[in-house]
């Protein structure tokens, strides 16, 4: 049987080669350190649970209304609206399956064929493969280490043609911790806003900003802005709720009507369960929010410090999200490794280390590190990095 055209146009994600290594060496009794996971180590905070479980004993075990549950729409647009500074009407959200779900609906309702697509590279590896599936053309900008990965207005602007349907923005970032400052975002935004052009705006890592840093929502900045951008989040990284599975979008009416259309003919609805629970985290007070930050701060400075102590690596410091992407060009060069997919089977191999490879983010010479995982775990595992680099040089 011949595979569709639009399925054969994706590959599965590449970070699994590395993941499913790892699990393989670890099912063996290997003490591999994982510093691949794109999720907070923290347990979902008891309260939202308990909003979980109060859920099942109601019976609250329905179908929903396809958008989500009234309650939860509305529970975003009032979060958006205080913490976001953004005035969405309840209208304006639908509930989706993580943010992931949120960006493919959000693709599949306004990507034609031959649509392109701007996406700053590195990127998250989902982006190009989603723009693909529904038909269009990543179009990428590469950032620069220098400017601490941020995309700049300047960087943009080369990269837009006729056919530019939408730029994909991620602050803070995956894989970098980059933060676009709120001025660029201005410049950007009136920029895509006059052209009419949409914005994707992923804020997953919303609340993951450092050194008093505050996030801006690009949707916050103007009337003219906001027309043009679906502003995408979710409770996976924000809540440790990653495998709950609750993500919105928020935007215009038109492209938010389609995007539930879509959930109406594909998965219905998201689990009824995890919309109430979704309720309790975003009503609920986040007192939690700052322990675990000041835990992913301390972990954050250490990983850059220890990075940059290891020969031919170079770290700056994210500014937000929690992964480290060390410069390894000159390792790769003292070490004599044909490229970071090597460098990363090596570390596997010989330091018992889970990297993933810049490659598989679109920029090679890099590697991502999260310190989304214990101190303990940091200490040993880039001790090891270190002794296994010492050892081959
Ligand atoms: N966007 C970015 C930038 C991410 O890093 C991730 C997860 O790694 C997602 C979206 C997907 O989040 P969710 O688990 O809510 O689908």
């Amino acid at each position: 049987m011949e595979l569709s055209r639009r399925v054969r146009r994706i590959s599965p994600s590449p970070t699994m080669a590395i993941t499913s290594k790892a699990k393989e060496l670890k099912a063996k009794g290997v003490d591999v350190i994982g510093f691949g996971a794109g999720e907070p180590d923290f347990d979902t905070p008891d309260h939202i649970k308990e909003a979980a479980k109060e859920a099942i004993d109601m019976g609250f075990t329905k179908y929903t209304p396809p958008a989500g549950i009234p309650e939860l729409r509305r529970a975003v647009a009032d979060k958006l609206r205080s913490e976001n500074g953004i005035d969405y009407e309840p209208e304006q959200v639908v509930i989706t399956d993580g943010a992931k779900q949120a960006l493919f609906n959000l693709m599949l309702s306004v990507i034609d064929d031959g649509d392109e697509v701007v996406i700053p590279s590195p990127y998250w590896v989902t982006y190009p493969e989603q723009v693909k599936f529904a038909g269009g053309t990543p179009v990428f900008v590469e950032t620069k280490e220098i400017k601490g990965f941020a995309l700049t207005l300047e960087e943009l602007k080369p990269a837009i043609t006729p056919r530019t349907k939408m730029v994909i923005l991620c602050t803070p970032h995956n894989p970098t911790g980059s933060v676009i400052p709120k001025e660029e975002l201005e410049r950007i935004g009136h920029f895509c806003a006059e052209r009419g052009i949409l914005i994707a705006s992923d804020e997953c890592y919303e609340y993951l900003t450092y050194d008093g840093f505050k996030h801006t929502s690009i949707a916050s900045i103007s009337p003219d802005i906001k027309e043009v951008t679906v502003t995408i989040n979710a409770l996976s990284k924000s809540f440790s709720m990653t495998g709950w599975r609750v993500g919105f979008a928020a935007g215009p009416k038109e492209i938010i009507d389609a995007m539930i259309k879509i959930n109406s003919q594909s998965i219905s609805n998201v689990n009824s369960i995890a919309q109430k629970a979704a309720v309790a985290a975003l009503t609920k007070p986040k007192g939690f929010l700052k322990e675990w930050l000041s835990a992913f701060d301390e972990r954050r400075r250490y990983m850059v410090e220890t990075l940059n102590q290891i020969p031919g690596v170079s770290c700056i410091m994210p500014k937000g999200a929690f992964y480290a992407f060390p410069n390894v060009k000159e390792l790769l060069k003292l070490g004599n490794f044909k490229d970071d997919w090597e460098l990363a089977e090596f570390l596997l191999e010989r330091a018992k280390i889970a990297v993933v490879p810049g490659s598989a983010f679109g920029y090679p010479g890099y590697l991502r590190l999260s310190y989304a995982t214990s101190m303990e775990n940091i200490e040993e595992g880039l001790k090891r990095f270190k002794e296994a680099v010492e050892e081959r040089l």
